[in-house]
C-alpha cells in the first residue's frame, strides 16, 4: 500500500488512507478479495514466507498464503485506521471482544497474566477479565492507584475513556505515565480517532469495537487494535493461531465507514450535546453524563422507571450497541452491563436508573420530541421539582 509523502489532515486521511494505490490501478472502489487460499508454484518460497511470519508476525510480502494469515481488503482497513490513530500498524479481528482476547493471549503467552484495570469498562470486557476465562488475574483500581497496583507479572493496564456506559473520563497522559513500561491499552471505541488519539498521549495499544462508530451503520461486527509494528506482529501471530479473523466483506464495509467517520461523529456529537443540555434542564431527569471531550453518547438517570422510557420510545430504537447512523437507547443494568456483578456495577457508577443514548444523525428536534414523550407525563412530583428548579 502506498503512503503519502506530504502530511494530510485527518479528514483527508479518512477518505484516502488505504486507497492510495487505487487510481494508478485504474480502480475507484477498493476490490474485495474473497480468496481463502492463494496459489503458488514455488513451495520453497512459501516455506520462507511462513518462516518469516512465524518469526516476527510481519505481513508476508506479496499475496498471503492463506486467508487466516491476512487478507488484502482487510489490510486496507487496517492501514487506514493506523493512519487515523497515528500508529505504525493495526490488526483487525472478528469483533471487539476477539481483539481484546488476542491482546490478553499475547501477554499471557509471555507469562504476564496480571491485568490492572479501571472500572467501568464495557460489560463483556469486565466479564472477560473477572471470569478469568483466559487465566487473567485482574486488579481493579482507580486511575490514581495504577502505579501501586503494578507488579512484576503485570502484562497490561486497561482503561476506557470515555467509559461505557457512564462516560467517565480518565487523564490518559497521567495514566500512561503511571504505567511505566507496562503497555497501556485504551479502549477508544466511544471517542474514535476524530475526538481523541490515545497513542499520542502514551497508550501503546488503542482498541476499538469497530462494530460501533468505525463501521457506523449497524451492519458489521468487528474489532481492531492500533499499535506499534512489534506488538502488531504478535497480534497477527495470535490471530493466525486462534482464528478470530475479520471477513473481507466486513473489511470493505469498515473502510467505507471510515470515509464518513469524521462527518458522522461531528454531526452526531452536535446533536448529542444539544440533547444533553435539554435533558439536564428537564425535571424528569436526575442526572446527565456528557464527556468534556464531547461525542455522540449521552447517559442520563431518570427519576421515574427507566424500563418505561425504553418501552415508550418510537423514533429512537431500543437496542444495545451504539455508533450507528440511527439513535439507539438501552438500559445498561439490564443489557450491556448485565454480566457485571450488581455490586461491582453500582460501585462503578452504573446506577439502575441509568439509560445510555447513542445519538445518530436524525434531526435533533425529532429526537427530542421522541425522548420528551418517552420520559412520560409531568407528574405532581416533577411539577414540584420544576417549581424548585425555578426558585
Ligand atoms: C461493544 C464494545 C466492545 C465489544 O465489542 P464487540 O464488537 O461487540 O465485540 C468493547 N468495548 C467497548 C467500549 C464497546 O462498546
Amino acid at each position: 500500500m502506498d503512503t503519502p509523502t506530504t502530511p494530510r489532515a485527518r479528514d483527508t486521511e479518512a477518505v484516502h488512507a488505504g486507497r492510495d494505490d487505487l487510481a494508478r490501478q485504474g480502480l475507484h472502489a477498493p476490490p474485495i478479495d474473497l480468496s481463502t487460499t492463494y496459489p503458488s508454484y514455488d513451495s520453497r518460497g512459501e516455506a520462507a514466507r511462513i518462516d518469516a511470519f512465524a518469526a516476527t508476525g510481519a505481513e508476508p510480502d506479496g499475496p498471503p498464503v492463506y486467508g487466516r494469515l491476512g487478507n488484502p481488503t482487510v489490510a486496507r482497513f487496517e492501514a487506514a485506521l493506523a493512519r487515523l490513530e497515528g500508529t505504525e500498524a493495526a490488526v483487525a479481528f472478528a469483533s471487539g471482544m476477539a481483539a481484546l482476547t488476542a491482546v490478553l493471549l499475547a501477554r499471557g503467552a509471555l507469562g504476564l497474566r496480571h491485568v490492572v484495570a479501571v472500572r467501568p469498562l464495557y460489560g463483556c470486557s469486565d466479564h472477560l477479565l473477572t471470569a478469568g476465562l483466559l487465566g487473567t488475574e485482574v486488579t481493579w483500581t482507580d486511575p490514581a492507584g495504577i502505579a501501586d497496583a503494578l507488579r512484576p507479572g503485570t502484562g497490561l493496564v486497561l482503561v476506557e475513556s470515555p467509559a461505557n456506559p457512564t462516560l467517565a473520563e480518565v487523564d490518559l497522559r497521567a495514566v500512561a505515565h503511571a504505567c511505566g513500561s507496562v503497555p497501556l491499552l485504551v479502549d477508544n471505541t466511544f471517542a474514535t480517532p476524530v475526538l481523541q488519539r490515545p497513542a499520542e498521549q502514551g497508550a501503546r495499544l488503542v482498541l476499538h469495537s469497530a462494530t460501533k462508530y468505525l463501521g457506523g451503520h449497524g451492519d458489521v461486527l468487528a474489532g481492531v487494535v492500533a499499535c506499534d509494528e512489534e506488538f502488531a506482529g504478535r497480534l497477527r501471530q495470535v490471530r493466525f493461531a486462534t482464528g478470530g479473523v475479520l471477513h473481507p466483506l466486513a473489511g470493505y464495509l469498515l473502510l467505507r465507514g471510515l470515509a464518513t467517520l469524521p462527518v458522522r461523529v461531528r454531526a452526531a456529537s452536535a446533536s448529542a450535546a444539544e440533547l444533553a443540555r435539554r435533558l439536564a434542564a428537564d425535571p424528569r431527569v436526575a442526572r446527565v453524563h456528557y464527556p468534556r471531550i464531547g461525542g455522540a453518547m449521552v447517559a442520563f438517570e431518570v427519576h421515574g422507571d427507566p424500563h418505561e422510557v425504553i418501552r415508550r420510545v418510537r423514533l429512537v430504537t431500543p437496542a444495545v450497541s451504539l455508533g450507528s447512523v440511527d439513535t439507539l437507547i438501552q438500559h445498561p443494568a439490564s443489557i450491556s452491563h448485565r454480566v457485571v456483578d450488581p455490586g461491582d456495577r453500582r460501585a462503578a457508577g452504573v446506577s439502575d436508573r441509568l439509560l445510555r443514548l447513542s445519538v445518530g444523525l436524525e434531526d435533533v428536534d425529532d429526537l427530542w420530541a421522541d425522548l420528551d414523550g418517552a420520559l412520560g407525563r409531568r407528574t405532581a412530583a416533577t411539577a414540584r421539582r420544576e417549581e424548585t428548579a425555578r426558585n
